[in-house]
């Protein structure tokens, strides 16, 4: 995972590639501000570019990487990320501007305590008022005077953060807050993806035909909502594969509009339902085309719910056929498919259906004709 290589130019500043990496990029390596970025960068480039990457799923990256300040001895005031929000110089550019030194440390300019008698408490050093916490000495190094009112704002703004900085004599550490543990591990930065994956793609409403059962019905719905383990979802949460092409051709990538729409299989399948039922089929249909079939056909009212359990049908055998051929290495006849198609959905139907009768021989032939409603099912 390339998310690894920001966390290792965190914890490994002094490592040759580190240093490599400052020389050309600058302090932070071009992570934070990679807006000169060229792709032509090489390896690097695709680290830094992660962070664009990730903000498609709105995970900032920068924000993961965290410095816990102990003595303050090894962390950079103005450059790295030791507060919540931006490194102080993003959240405070003028005030940047005006640092003399720009790569002093935190315990450089850690306030430190004095006596009450020997400044005012207020120190004006313009025509504006800057304010200074009483009992604190604080150790700037500007080029010049503070005294815009925008550079004035910034410094009571940043004296009143300071105010509440202690600092320890233990050693300063790099955090991850990736998760609990504090540290970066892959397996936290692929749920990390997966939870945000999850939380973006917005759910299509539930179809429930209470005809189906349960599973046909969840099933159709994890394929509406990317909920289902194709190899490009797999690759997309980060999984290590060695193909995310189709296992059922091998002629396209895996994805739900292949596997159940434009894969050979699939589309042998939607063309014999839709001859048997004597509707047209086309063959630029989408996914979402198929799986909307009994709505958007010209039916009578009442068999639409039935023609719903057919549509279903074609997806799941075609997610049964496909698990079948990746987990157990079994090809089952194709040929067969259309026939499974026909017993499932009238096994289905005539058992969960009770108003309705279905003469068994004329539903293999042409369903319309098979569905009476004047039946008494008692
Ligand atoms: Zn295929």
């Amino acid at each position: 995972m390339l998310a690894k290589w920001w966390w290792r130019f965190h914890i490994e500043p002094n490592a040759l590639w580190c240093k490599v990496i400052k020389s050309i990029h600058g302090p932070s390596g071009g992570l934070h501000d990679n807006s000169n970025l060229k792709a032509n960068s090489g390896l690097w480039y695709h680290i830094m570019k992660l962070k664009d990457d990730l903000a498609t799923l709105e995970i900032n990256l920068s924000s993961l990487f965290m410095k816990k300040v102990e003595n303050g001895n090894d962390t950079s005031f103005w450059h790295d990320k030791w507060m919540d929000g931006d490194p102080l110089c993003a959240s405070f550019p003028r005030l940047y501007r005006l640092e003399s030194n720009k790569c002093c440390c935190v315990s450089d300019r850690c306030p430190t305590p004095r006596g009450y008698d020997i400044e005012p408490l207020i120190v004006d050093f313009g025509p504006l008022g800057l304010d200074n916490p009483p009992g604190l000495n604080f150790h700037w190094a500007w080029c010049r005077s503070i005294r815009s009112i925008n550079e004035v704002e910034e410094h009571n703004n940043l004296v009143s953060i300071l105010t509440i900085l202690h600092l320890y004599v233990t050693e300063d550490t790099w955090v991850c807050s990736i998760d609990s543990s504090r540290k970066f591990s892959v397996r936290g930065m692929i749920n990390l993806i997966i939870i945000a994956h999850h939380t973006l793609v917005p759910s299509s409403p539930t179809r429930w035909n209470n005809i189906s059962p349960a599973k046909i019905n969840i099933n159709s719905w994890r394929v509406l909502n990317k909920r289902l383990p194709t190899r490009i979802n797999l690759d997309r949460m980060g999984v290590d594969l060695d193909s995310v092409r189709c296992p059922m051709c091998d002629e396209d990538v895996e994805m739900k509009d292949h596997v159940f729409v434009s894969c050979k299989i699939a589309t042998d399948n939607w063309k014999e339902v839709a001859k048997w039922w004597k509707i047209p089929y086309d063959s630029s249909f989408h996914l979402h085309d198929v799986i909307h079939m009994a709505e958007n056909t010209i039916i009578s009212p009442k068999l639409v719910k039935f023609l719903d359990v057919v549509v279903e049908t074609p997806i799941w055998i075609t997610m049964k056929f496909r698990n079948n051929m990746v987990f157990s290495k079994k090809r089952l006849s194709k040929n067969l498919l259309l026939n499974d198609i026909k017993l499932m959905s009238y096994a289905w139907v005539s058992s969960r259906y009770r108003k309705a009768c279905l003469n068994w021989l004329e539903w293999l032939i042409y369903p319309c004709n098979a569905i009476s409603f004047s039946c008494n099912s008692s």
